[in-house]
């Protein structure tokens, strides 16, 4: 063994861990350390900004459970990624930032980019670090790594000093740490699963709710035996859809509203009672409804509402505890598929299904957002990674196109972040490149959320990954102007008078992408989308945009509750 440098180091530590992909810009002081990490084997995706990188990372976190990395150069490079560590730290994804930082000698200075950037990142972590020398920098990777997937998933940072990085140490002194094993899976005490047991089979109006949490706990067979097996209602959060198919007839979310306010017991799978969840409050959930509620986080556990049984553990774990459980108790559930509960769900999913199909039918250009989002969705492979942001366009898909794969949808989550999406779709399929060739990734976003990190198509043109945007246009935020409305501020001074929501009208955003090569198509009717559709997926080794134009005044179908109603928590 002779001499190392630190960036070799760092590559090896990360490489051992089991770490296959890092997103990341590089400049000073981290082009080498980029190097290193291409010699020894990892996968590095030079994107073009930082705030895209940490997104993209913190998804590949989420979908496989093991982090990926984003690696930064110094002060606003890092700052950048405090986007993507928020992001992640919200959703309660494993994710690892590694930026380079002014040599330590330089220590308040006014160096070149100078920092505090550990401090800076410790509000966005569970841990951040810079290690003591460049010998135990395998210490700190490990304890990053570990940290970021054991408990509930999270953020870990890594400081790099640029001194560290070409400097030489002998070998046989770094000691390498072997890799972190998963995290162990923690069961829930027995007499509480009795408990939690008792109650569902008591329960006239139970509903199971399907969080992202038991996507990313992987728990999809379990959680199948659970409700299939014992024929519960279940509601699917934004991400915990596809666990179970969203077709699948114990599905209730076209009743969502209904199944949340007259349920009696809900068991809560990997999901928190925040906004997603209308705090658990009535009068969205019944005051007196007893929740079961599964978390990794005990922390978490009676966030908003105290609930009837809280059982802390890993939810592949406990669902197979409750299972066990149930299996030792046959025949005596009170709810069954006669129950007079099931009719009402029953009919408000029909009454809602129609109500949604007659928006889906119009088809009066300029279209809808049911109507646009239909015809993509007639195309789509069942398979597919499905991203999609920017409000409208996020909530309605949610309505208008299944899911019917765990862990295939990724959108703006719980910190409702718009412009997470071209990274996310970014990760996924450089995911599907090397895991799953077959599948596409579908990137469906409004045109706003599409302009946050428009310029990483040149990214994915630059790796061949053959990801699709369909970008629902409608000029602007919410409602917009047309070109005619907008013509008419013409002579005005701009910034007075055009609205805060208006985009500018008929962008051709398809011609980004073939500026890169990729394929740009302009659509306005249900034929161009299905020609333009048809030819993107045809087109295995290349990116493609679709351009959609819908009407600037579409809107959501009217709700019973106006989103984001303005329930307080009932403990406050
Ligand atoms: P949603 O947005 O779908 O409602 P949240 O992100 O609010 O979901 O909640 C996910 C929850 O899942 C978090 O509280 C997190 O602690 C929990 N979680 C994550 N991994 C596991 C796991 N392996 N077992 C149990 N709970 C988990």
């Amino acid at each position: 063994m002779g001499d190392i440098e630190g960036a070799t180091v760092l590559a090896k530590a990360l490489k051992g861990q089991g770490i296959e992909y890092v997103f990341g810009i590089v400049g000073i002081p981290v082009v080498e350390v980029a190097m290193a990490m291409q010699a020894v084997g990892l996968k590095y995706i030079g994107m073009r900004n930082e705030q895209a990188a940490s997104y993209a990372a913190s998804a590949i976190g989420y979908l496989t459970g093991r982090p990926a990395v984003c690696l930064t150069v110094s002060g606003p490079g890092m700052i950048h990624a405090i986007a993507g560590m928020a992001n992640a730290m919200e959703n309660c994804w494993p994710l690892i930032v590694i930026g380079g930082s002014s040599e330590e000698s330089q220590g308040s200075t006014g160096a070149f980019q100078e920092f505090p950037q550990v401090e800076a990142a410790r509000m966005y972590t569970k841990y951040a670090a810079r290690p003591s020398s460049v010998e135990r920098i395998p210490f700190y990777v490990e304890k990053a790594v570990r940290m970021s997937i054991y408990g509930r998933p999270g953020v870990c940072y890594i400081d790099i000093p640029g001194n560290f990085v070409m400097s030489k140490v002998e070998e046989k002194n770094v000691r390498y740490i072997p890799p972190c094993p998963p995290p162990p899976r923690i069961c829930a005490p027995d007499d509480m699963i009795k408990k939690a047991v008792d109650l569902i089979m008591y329960a006239e109006k139970p509903l199971v709710i399907i969080g992202k949490g038991a996507g990313y706990a992987q728990c999809e067979a379990e959680v199948e035996k659970l409700v299939v097996g014992s024929k519960l209602p279940f509601l699917p959060t934004p991400m915990g859809k596809g666990l179970l198919p969203d077709e699948h007839p114990l599905c209730v979310a076209p009743a969502r509203s209904k199944a949340l306010q007259d349920a009696d017991v809900i068991l809560l799978l990997g999901g928190r009672l925040n906004w997603i969840l209308h705090f658990g409050a009535p009068p969205r959930f019944r005051a007196d409804v007893k929740i079961i509620q599964v978390d990794i986080s005990l922390e978490e556990i009676g966030n908003n509402v105290h609930p009837a049984v809280g059982l802390a553990g890993d939810l592949k774990s406990v669902v197979t505890q409750l299972n066990d459980e149930i299996a030792r108790r046959p025949g005596k559930f009170v709810f069954n598929s006669n129950s007079p509960w099931w009719k009402t769900l029953d009919e408000k999913i029909k009454k809602n299904r129609e109500a949604t199909q007659k928006s889906i039918d119009d088809k009066r250009l300029p279209l809808n957002y049911y109507a646009a989002l239909d015809e993509v969705n007639k195309l789509l492979p069942k398979n597919c990674f499905l991203v999609s942001e920017g409000a409208n366009t996020m909530d309605i898909s949610r309505t208008v196109i299944p899911n019917s794969l765990p862990r295939q949808r990724l959108d703006a989550g719980t910190f409702g972040t718009m412009g997470v999406g071209t990274g996310f779709a970014l990760a996924a399929a450089v995911w599907c490149r090397d895991h799953e060739p077959d599948r596409r990734v579908i990137c469906i976003q409004g045109d706003s959320a599409f302009g946050f990190s428009g310029m990483e198509v040149e990214t994915i043109c630059r790796y061949r990954l053959p990801i699709i945007f369909v970008i629902i246009n409608n000029n602007g935020i919410t409602r917009s102007f047309d070109e005619e409305g907008f013509q008419k501020l013409e002579g005005t001074d701009l910034l007075i008078t055009s609205p805060p929501t208006v985009l500018l009208p008929n962008a051709h955003y398809e011609k980004i992408i073939e500026a890169f090569g990729g394929n740009g198509y302009f659509c306005k009717t249900p034929e161009e989308i299905q020609k333009s559709l048809s030819a993107a997926l045809r087109s295995k080794t290349q990116a493609s945009l679709v351009n959609i134009m819908i009407n600037t005044m579409a809107d959501r179908r009217e709700q019973d509750f106006s989103w984001l109603s303005g329930i307080q928590p009932s403990k406050m």
